[in-house]
Parts: C-alpha cells; sequence; structure tokens
C-alpha cells in the first residue's frame, strides 16, 4: 500500500472488511492473515481503490494484481 496516495475513504474496507480497515483516523489498517483470505476478493479491492494506492504481490514479490487490473 502506498500511504502517500491513501485517502482514506475505505472503498477497500467495503470490499473486502476481513482485510482492510480503515480507523477513526482515517489510517488504513491491513489484516496480517491475509493468506487466509479470499486473493479474489483482495484482488478485486486493489483494482476498486480509487486512489490507485493498492498493490497486490505474490510470495516472491511479483507484482499480481494493481489497480489498472495488471
Ligand atoms: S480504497 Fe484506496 S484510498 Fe481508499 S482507503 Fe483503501 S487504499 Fe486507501
Amino acid at each position: 500500500m502506498d500511504r502517500t496516495r491513501c485517502t482514506g475513504i475505505g472503498v477497500c474496507e467495503s470490499v473486502a472488511p476481513d482485510v482492510f480497515e480503515v480507523d477513526d483516523d482515517g489510517t488504513l489498517v491491513l489484516s496480517s492473515e491475509l493468506v487466509e483470505h479470499d486473493l479474489d476478493t483482495v484482488a478485486e479491492a486493489v483494482r476498486s481503490c480509487p486512489a490507485l494506492a493498492l498493490t497486490l504481490v505474490d510470495a516472491d514479490g511479483n507484482l499480481a494484481e494493481d489497480a489498472a487490473g495488471r
């Protein structure tokens, strides 16, 4: 996540609330248990971010999903 881009609106939280949470001061908090969650839902949340702040990478650090749907 690029915190310089994140506006804290919470679209990602609405798509994948088990993974993303915007706290009371607008800071995005990510679940530390990402591997337990449905990666398709996480990928959808990444694509849904209006600020292009999210990127999903695999265990090797290779790009798996970004806001451009790559
Ligand atoms: S959708 Fe994007 S901008 Fe909004 S809280 Fe999530 S990461 Fe931040």
